[in-house]
């Protein structure tokens, strides 16, 4: 198979390209010289005026697994008028705030996107998420594994054993096929399971001497350093919502100075005292602390006006949310490992503590100096849908619809914002970074993110217009290893996607360690717990060191 895409104004960060006029070659999934290319054999799109991108690489998301299950079961109403009814040979589903498995994979890829992280797993649910992720087309995966109240590694920790801990994680990451290390609220969702929370990084952990936040957040990011995972560690901080969260996510950027880590949906986690208990929008303090430490990527988990469900395995938050926002929810409790929760949400313009979310995740944005460092997410289906994308996009380049959806918000919100005097409008080219280049390098995806020689031909080509919600809701083609998946934002075709996982190597004496605790702890048995290869279908091992 040979595709040339010629003539288009190519956007490929990673290469130095910023809109230049160039062809892009492709072989067997691949991206060519165009000397290994037959061009009378090869098929032609004729991309002369169009923008030609990498295909989208989703950093943080909430698709699969047990929490979204329940999220969807949770919310019935989500799905009337959002149905998706079968077309020839692709699946019947639903979408709404949590859509369904293959209707994910064709939504992402109906809007130019390649790549996904599923952001939260609990290791003991692994093996169903991944069994959901099998049943989402036209996209490359990984699994964010929850570590972060790991009753195992708080032992180590507590034992002064960060060897053991380093070892367990390489365990527990080729038994998940997982990717990453993901910290949600450390030593919090502990405390919950005892009515408690922290809200300081020097906090106890109820039942494990000497543990705070702030000894689980170093132990983990020493652990993924000695295990040279090809991702950071993946930090939810502590006091998400509350109104110490930038106090503590600034401390926390200081605990690991440095040192690699990612922090996600920081707009959840920017917030001081404000009047009338009202959080206080802290953009300027939390950005400047990410402009200080060139160390650190972020994404922004911007919220988005209209229906939200949240989940995550913050589940002292939930229980919070839920007491404001009425209505249902759900709390839940993963044996030795994690907890969550579930409250579906409505945010509006004249909500004042929404309104000053949604002005807090732009001025993030705007503030944070370095595109490469700074991601596009809804922390989804958190903040809002991920088919809200374009229209942040647009929030971004265009300062007039920025101006005139500022004007529309709760007064309250407006005082104090400093959204009215940034003039920023990201480029393309900036686009292109914060939701392609920039995501695929944090995660140390190499054939991700760009269009050189080697890349995976994931491509995404957009016919500009002006309303940038328009140009990027519906991509004039999108191939995925170089098929046509996806023309004028409708599928055409569904292809198998792969799962990225990690095994870094460990000492095998653990594995005696990990049998006697499941024997004490779990009601899983240890034979039973671990997803082997041959249940990951298109499974592809990613180089750790
Ligand atoms: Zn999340």
């Amino acid at each position: 198979m040979m595709l040339g895409i010629v003539g288009g104004r190519v956007y490929d960060p990673c290469n130095g390209r910023d809109g230049e006029v160039a062809d892009v070659w492709v072989k067997d999934g691949r991206v060519v010289e165009a000397a290994a290319i037959d061009r009378e054999r090869a098929e032609i799109v004729d991309a002369a005026g169009l923008v030609v991108m990498p295909g989208g690489v989703e950093i943080h998301s909430h698709l699969v697994g047990a929490k979204v299950n329940s999220g969807r079961k949770l919310r019935p109403e989500d799905h009337r008028g959002n149905e998706r009814v079968r077309a020839g040979a692709f699946r019947s589903g639903v979408g709404g705030t949590v859509p369904t498995t293959y209707v994910s994979g064709y939504l992402y890829s109906e809007m130019g996107y390649t790549t996904i992280m599923e952001a939260a797993t609990a290791p003991l649910v692994a093996r169903h998420t991944h069994e959901e992720l099998e049943d989402m087309p036209n996209l490359d995966k990984g699994v964010f594994i929850t570590m972060g109240n790991n009753h195992f590694i708080m032992q180590a920790v507590s034992e002064g054993r960060p060897e053991m801990a380093r070892d367990y994680v390489a365990w527990l990451l080729k038994a998940t096929k997982g990717y990453a290390i993901k910290l949600v609220n450390p030593g919090g969702v502990e405390n919950w399971k005892w009515g408690k929370n922290v809200s300081e990084l020097d906090d106890p952990v109820i039942g494990y001497e000497g543990v705070t936040p702030r000894k689980i957040v170093e132990t983990l990011a020493w652990v993924n350093e000695e295990l040279g995972l090809p991702h950071v560690p993946h930090i939810h901080g502590i006091n998400l919502g509350r109104s110490t969260s930038a106090r503590t996510t600034v401390e926390t950027m200081k605990t690991l100075a440095g040192r690699r880590a990612h922090y996600c949906h920081l707009q959840f986690l920017s917030y001081g005292e404000g009047p009338r208990h009202v959080n206080k929008g802290e953009a300027a303090a939390v950005a400047a602390a990410v402009n200080a430490d060139p160390a650190m990527t972020v994404d922004v988990g911007q919220i988005v006006f209209g229906q939200a469900t949240t989940m995550t395995s913050d589940g002292p938050l939930q229980y919070s949310l839920h007491q404001t926002a009425g209505g249902r929810w759900m709390n839940d409790d993963v044996e030795s490992e994690s907890g969550g929760g579930i409250v579906p949400i409505t945010y509006k313009r004249t909500n004042p503590v929404n309104a000053t979310m949604w002005r807090t995740g732009l001025e993030i944005f705007l503030l944070v100096e370095d595109p490469w460092r700074v991601f596009l997410t809804t922390d989804h289906p958190n903040g809002g849908r991920f088919t809200s994308y374009p229209q942040v996009i647009r929030l971004l380049m265009d300062r007039a619809y920025r101006e005139e959806t500022f004007a529309g918000i709760h007064a309250r919100a407006r005082k104090g914002a400093l959204l009215p005097e940034l003039e920023r409008e990201y480029s393309l080219y900036d686009i292109a970074v914060i939701t392609r280049a920039g995501p695929a390098r944090a995660l140390g995806l190499e054939r991700k993110g760009h269009l050189g020689v080697g890349a995976d031909a994931d491509i995404a080509i957009y016919a500009e217009q002006d309303d940038k919600e328009a140009m990027f809701a519906k991509p004039r083609y999108v191939f995925k290893d170089g098929v046509l998946v996806a023309r004028d934002g409708v599928l055409v075709a569904e292809v198998p996607g792969r799962t990225f996982y990690v095994a870094p190597p460990y000492d095998p004496a653990i594995e005696d360690e990990i049998r006697a605790y499941f024997e004490r702890a779990y009601t899983v048995a240890y034979e039973n717990y671990a997803v082997l290869a041959g249940d990951v279908a298109g499974a592809e091992p990613v180089a750790c060191g």
